[in-house]
């Protein structure tokens, strides 16, 4: 059902028995997934509940069979193995695990005027004057030398201390005020707040070593360790449901969790498909989809061979025909309308909280560059499965023309020569460190997904 509010056809009840109790299991996974890390470990615990076998640990595959995959612990890929060649192509939906934050450099330790503090470089597209004076946690892993690593998790828990970065008083900001937003808070000025107590007693009484003290003895680790860890700061507390009515959820990391989670989901409930169902959940998507973990990588031809492999099929040719053969949903969020700011949409062509799950052929600026620009053919196979089931959807441009643009993966599979487009949920506050979603969208895009992988 095209362009319409779906709470239009939505009762009382369907929001209890179905929209509820799935957003709430969103929720909870999105507040416990706020690095690439964690969102991988939960949704491969997700998936071993729901029968599926390390890739590894089977030495062949049958029609029906569920098996996931795990690279470098930040990228992870999901099949449900059909009754038609894997050659004929598969049906995949591709998502992001990673969202913009702020990292700690590799030597972020200093003391200045009796505190301790971490120094930073962002990751991803961030407004930085939304990071400062609010409450942070860190995440992350600490690797030592002898191969053991650390697990850092500190802000979320009840008990735990929380971290910032500062932000000038008004009173003294005269000057600060008149800079450009841009220019506000300064990328080398987000530093976190670690300490403040001096050692009281020993031979160095200064702030730094105190925490390296408490450090130690909390994890074992020494100041150079920070040169082999992988620390992310990230926004603390929960996802909060958002609005009097409770139609929305406020959260970190909807972009690009939202739609891994609903992917996740529609791969978790797909028995005996007759085309191969994939999800696959990358890394790096804010920085550009580079490195090991990240869409470029071969990591996903790497693992459909090996599927392959164990299913009887490989050859090389078929790999490549398999690729041409399959489509894909590019699994992301879209900017949703905000009343506050509607000069930067063309009002047609936007996406609408509550209108379902958004299809977008051009994320790009400047005449369409770096978007998907998929076929009207396999839009209207789309439109027609959405129709037949009943599914609420929409279409978006990411923007007004010229106004700015944004990527995803879409482009990167696309290379591979297969069917893609953009497929997600419209976010508001998109990029800040509480983003919103409706929690229509988030059920709509769960069902449009699972039609997609049974359907197409
Ligand atoms: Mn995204
Ligand atoms: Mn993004």
């Amino acid at each position: 059902m095209y362009n319409k509010y779906a709470y239009e056809k939505y009762d009382e009840n369907k929001f209890s028995s179905e929209i509820t109790p799935f957003c709430e299991d969103y929720r909870v996974f999105l507040s416990k997934s706020k690095t690439e890390r964690l969102a991988t470990r939960n949704a491969v615990e997700l998936a071993i509940a729901h029968g599926y076998k390390r890739l590894d640990s089977v030495a062949s595959l049958k029609p029906g069979d569920k098996v996931y995959d795990v690279n470098r612990d930040k990228n992870v890929v999901l099949f449900v193995i059909g009754t038609e060649k894997i050659t004929n192509g598969i049906n995949i939906l591709g998502a992001h695990i990673d969202s913009p934050r702020i990292d700690l450099k590799q030597n972020p330790l200093y003391e200045s005027t009796s505190f301790a503090l971490l120094d930073t470089h962002y990751y991803g597209g961030i407004k930085k004057y939304q990071w400062v004076a609010r409450p942070l946690s860190l995440i992350g892993v600490i690797y030592k030398k002898d191969g053991s690593v650390v697990e850092v998790n500190i802000g979320d828990n009840p008990n735990d201390p929380v971290f910032g970065i500062s932000d000038l008083l008004i009173h003294l900001s005269q000057e600060q005020l008149t800079k450009p937003a841009a220019k506000v808070i300064e990328g080398e000025n987000l530093d976190v707040t670690l300490g403040s107590l001096a050692l009281t007693e020993g031979e160095n009484k200064d702030v730094k070593s105190n925490v390296l003290r408490i450090l130690k003895g909390k994890y074992g680790v020494e100041e150079d360790d920070f040169v082999s860890a992988e620390i992310e700061v990230v926004p603390q507390g929960e996802a909060k449901d958002y609005g009097i009515d409770k139609s929305m959820i406020a959260g970190y990391g909807h972009d690009d969790r939202v739609c891994a989670y609903t992917s996740l989901r529609a791969i978790l409930d797909v028995e005996n498909p007759k085309r191969t169902s994939c999800c696959i959940l990358v890394d790096k998507e804010e920085i550009g989809s580079v490195g090991a973990t990240g869409a470029q990588s071969r990591y996903f031809e790497n693992v459909i061979a090996e599927l392959m492999e164990k299913n009887g099929e490989y050859s090389e040719l078929n790999l490549r025909r398999c690729l041409t053969n399959s489509k894909m949903l590019s699994s992301d969020v879209s900017a949703g309308v905000d009343p506050l700011f509607l000069s930067v949409n063309e009002l047609k062509n936007s996406a609408y909280l509550n209108k379902g799950i958004v299809f977008n052929k051009y994320t790009g600026s400047r005449g369409k560059s770096g978007c998907n620009d998929a076929s009207p053919k396999f839009i209207a196979e789309i439109r027609n499965v959405l129709d037949e089931e009943g599914i609420y959807y929409q279409t978006s441009e990411l923007g007004r023309v010229d106004l700015g643009g944004g990527g995803t993966i879409a482009y990167i599979l696309a290379n591979l020569n297969m069917d893609v487009i953009d497929a997600g949920i419209a976010v508001l506050n998109m990029h800040a460190p509480m983003e919103i979603v409706s929690k229509i969208d988030v059920y709509e895009a769960y069902r449009a997904y699972k039609a997609f992988l049974l359907k197409i």
